[in-house]
């Protein structure tokens, strides 16, 4: 019997009249005589508001506790889940994180799974139960509670789907797939039928939330199709894999958006060896991603150097810098949180010239102001006003066709 790895996101799960049309759904897997397994994200905006009632009580605290707090919003979730299906007549169990046998590292808030012990889910399978795991949650060695970061979900089912040796992993959610850019913000985005993991990596990790960036690189990894759809049913979705021919690749698939960003500056640094270090060593250290780097080039050994990084993790940033600008004989240190990124994706650009080109003019021709520059091999990513955002990706999805379909 096959087993099937089904993810459902937390605005399909939001009220319990969803929770009972999502059993009546996993009901029907089972009936085709698949065994299954579903993972299911905390219902609505319970984390956000977890996260806000934790604010409310203390402006710090420790991961730890942050933690146990924001997985309690998918213990609500799959314990409902699990209720609605037995009153349906079906056999279900819930479990959690830990009980799921999902081990991880001990960065509270953005844990890594370092492990899956699967015993008790099989075991649970094998009973003819519909298995219920808690997402976005796992247990570290000293039986601490850990949280996988925002959006994890996606990640635990295709951690799952892995070490279960499940066929495909399957996100519903709310949209009809992975768009050519958010739908929320370009109206004439429409599905991809299929893209590949490289590309679905760079889209997810430069802001399309659609699917959590770690599951990308597990799917990857362990070469478990993702297919993402919509919970209501419609349409085929998208199909993420790894064999996604060359001429589908052959331009640019997607756009990207974040506007979760901030831009720091730290002004008049002399241009010596050591500098980089002596600042982006204790960034990392206090857990900071920094993304974009620019450096100008130096007037009389004096030069300015620029990052961007998460908003969430400004303050910690600056606490970071502020010491650091002055042990380094820094003019001064400045931050922008009004900034936004948008970013253009897809294989077809390797080796091609011509979409930078592209990409700045469009742009430019809005008097969209381009502040600082990124590339990989397939994606070329601007930083601009936050308040551009929304007019970028509308004149990017055109000057590049994205509407007119695949
Ligand atoms: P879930 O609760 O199901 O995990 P999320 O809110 O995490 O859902 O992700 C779905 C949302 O992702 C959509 O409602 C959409 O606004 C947003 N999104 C951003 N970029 C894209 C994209 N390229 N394609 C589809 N949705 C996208
Ligand atoms: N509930 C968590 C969040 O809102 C995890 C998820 O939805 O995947 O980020
Ligand atoms: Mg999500």
């Amino acid at each position: 019997m096959s087993i099937i790895v089904q993810k459902y996101g937390g605005s399909s799960v939001a009220d319990a009249a969803q929770i009972k049309q999502v059993a009546g759904r996993i009901a029907a897997a089972r009936d085709k005589g698949h065994r299954v397994v579903v993972v299911v994200s905390a219902m609505g905006d319970t984390t956000d508001e977890l996260i806000k009632l934790a604010y409310q009580v203390a402006e710090h605290h420790d991961g730890r506790e942050l933690d146990v707090l924001l997985s309690t919003g998918e213990t609500v979730s799959s314990t409902l889940l699990a209720m609605a299906l037995k009153n349906l007549g079906y056999a279900a169990i819930s479990l959690s994180g830990a009980q799921a046998g999902i081990r991880t590292d001990t960065a509270f808030s953005g844990a890594r799974i370092k492990a899956i012990d699967s015993k008790r889910l099989v075991t649970e399978l094998e009973k003819g139960n519909i298995v219920i795991v808690a997402g976005f949650q796992g247990i570290t060695e000293e039986m601490d509670i850990t949280t996988l970061g925002r959006g994890g979900s996606d990640t635990t089912a295709v951690a799952l789907a892995a070490s279960l040796g499940a066929e495909m992993c399957k996100i519903y959610t709310d949209v009809a797939g992975v768009y050519t850019a958010d739908p929320r913000l370009v109206p004439e985005a429409h599905p991809i039928a299929e893209i590949s993991y490289e590309e679905m990596l760079e889209l997810s990790t430069f802001g399309a939330r659609v699917l959590h960036n770690r599951a990308v690189e597990l799917g990857e990894l362990y070469d478990i199709p993702i297919l993402v759809a919509a919970s209501a049913g419609g349409g085929p979705g998208t199909l993420i894999h790894g064999g996604v021919s060359m001429e589908v690749r052959n331009k640019v698939r997607g756009i990207a958006h974040d506007v979760h960003v901030a831009k720091v500056t730290i002004v008049g640094v002399p241009d010596r060896p050591g500098i980089a270090a002596a600042v982006f060593q204790p960034l990392a250290e206090a857990g900071v991603s920094v993304d974009n780097i620019v450096q100008n080039a130096s007037i009389d050994n004096i030069t300015d150097l620029t990052f961007t990084i998460a908003k969430g993790d400004l303050a910690r940033a600056m606490a970071v810098v502020e010491p650091i600008a002055g042990q380094i004989g820094a003019r001064q240190y400045l931050s922008d949180t009004n900034v936004g990124k948008i970013s253009i994706i897809g294989t077809g650009m390797l080796n091609a010239p011509g979409y930078a080109a592209k990409m700045f003019s469009a742009l430019s021709d809005k008097g969209i102001n381009i502040q600082l520059i990124t590339t990989s091999e397939i994606r070329i990513t601007c930083i601009i006003d936050e308040a551009k955002v929304k007019e970028a990706a509308t004149v990017l999805h055109r000057a590049f066709e994205l509407e007119s379909g695949e």
